[in-house]
């Protein structure tokens, strides 16, 4: 079949044949039909610091995917030949602590799919049955295709209650942009997403940002005034893994505010922790997605009619994958699909 592979150790990727995978008495295999192109696999390509030290060579990399069920293993009695889904790309241990407490999010041994297990750039994947999210009908193939991405905003948005309140989210990439629509969807008041680029501004407001803000030439504090705003966020979504962005943020958040963290910091940022203690501020870690809590919400917003499908701005072939890896890297984009399914 043929796949994108981390061949070399080198910058770039490879679309060559590999052999099918195999699946065992608890898998399945998938055909798939479309995948996103994730940060993650543009920081592979690249072949940085971080790729380098993670990603073992050969290595068929991608986890945003949609497809089919072609094949099931002997024991897998609950899906079919034909269902359409996604899957999450962390493969828990089952026998550490938390999974076993049914904390599955919280494995302390995880791997990752496209990471150190093979990934969903290719003709077909084997994945463990549990790890297969059956789509509801509503679920159109371009939204399931980010599931993913649209998991780790849903996660982290919906990590605290939204329901009126001022909600700010620092990076308008397309986690960010997503995460506005989410805290509109559950009804937040004022949604302020701020970015230092303006063409992920202008994608956050169509998605649902009823304020965006350039913080090259506006400040907070002045977002606050002219919206009215006395006292503060109540709730803040970092996704920019930008130190300065963080800092302003825990500086303009209310007294008891909450801050859920899913941008990953440089090393070693400093805070000003006397806001945190005085300020009586709340900051959780986000990782990944709840399994899969968080995969039955995704499926309940779309069904009650929230829609992300505007964060997609590229779709290629995946012959043309060179061309979803520049278009990711100029870092205007919002998603980037690859289609696998037939060209017409
Ligand atoms: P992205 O890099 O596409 O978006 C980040 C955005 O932040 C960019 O648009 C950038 O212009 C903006 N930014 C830079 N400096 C800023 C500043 N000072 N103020 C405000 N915005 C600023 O990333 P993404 O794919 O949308 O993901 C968001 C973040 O979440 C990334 O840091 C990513 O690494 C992280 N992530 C974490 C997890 C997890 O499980 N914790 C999973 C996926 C992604
Ligand atoms: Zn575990």
């Amino acid at each position: 079949m043929k796949a994108i592979v981390k061949d070399q150790n080198a910058k770039g990727l490879t679309l060559c044949d590999v052999p099918m995978p195999q699946i065992g008495p608890r898998d399945v295999l998938i055909q798939i039909d479309r995948t996103g192109i994730c940060g993650t696999d543009l920081h592979i390509y690249k072949w940085d610091d971080w790729a380098q030290k993670n990603i073992p060579v050969p290595m068929v990399i991608g986890h945003e995917f949609v497809g089919r069920i072609v094949e099931l293993g002997a024991q897998v009695d609950y899906l079919q030949i034909g269902d359409l889904v996604s899957g999450e790309g962390h493969l828990i241990c089952g026998r550490c602590r938390n999974c076993l407490a049914g904390r599955r999010h919280y494995c302390r041994s995880t791997r990752g799919v496209g990471i150190n297990f093979p990934g969903a750039f290719a003709e077909y994947i084997s994945l463990p049955a549990t790890n297969v999210w059956k789509l509801a009908p509503e679920v159109s193939k371009d939204t399931a295709a980010i599931f993913d991405p649209f998991g780790n905003a849903t996660h982290t948005a919906l990590t605290f209650p939204l329901l009126g309140e001022d909600v700010l989210i620092t990076g308008a990439g397309p986690i960010g942009c997503m995460a506005a629509a989410i805290a509109k969807h559950a009804g937040a008041r004022h949604v302020v997403v701020t970015d230092v680029n303006p063409e992920r501004l202008t994608l956050a407001q169509k998605l649902g940002a009823t304020r965006t803000v350039d913080v090259r030439s506006e400040t907070l504090p002045q977002v606050q005034e002219d919206l009215g705003m006395r006292e503060g966020f109540d709730v803040a979504l970092e996704m920019s893994g930008n130190a300065q962005a963080f800092r302003d943020l825990i500086a303009n958040m209310r007294h008891g505010g909450k801050i859920a963290l899913l941008g990953i910091l440089e090393n070693n940022v400093g805070i000003d922790w006397d806001q945190i203690i005085f300020n009586s501020l709340t900051i959780k870690g986000i990782y990944g997605r709840k399994m899969y809590s968080t995969w039955y919400e995704m499926t309940s917003m779309i069904q009650s009619g929230l829609s992300i499908e505007d964060v997609i701005t590229h779709r290629y072939h995946y012959t043309e994958f060179e061309k979803g890896f520049q278009a990711m890297s100029e870092g205007s984009s919002g998603k980037v699909i690859l289609n696998w399914a037939d060209l017409g």
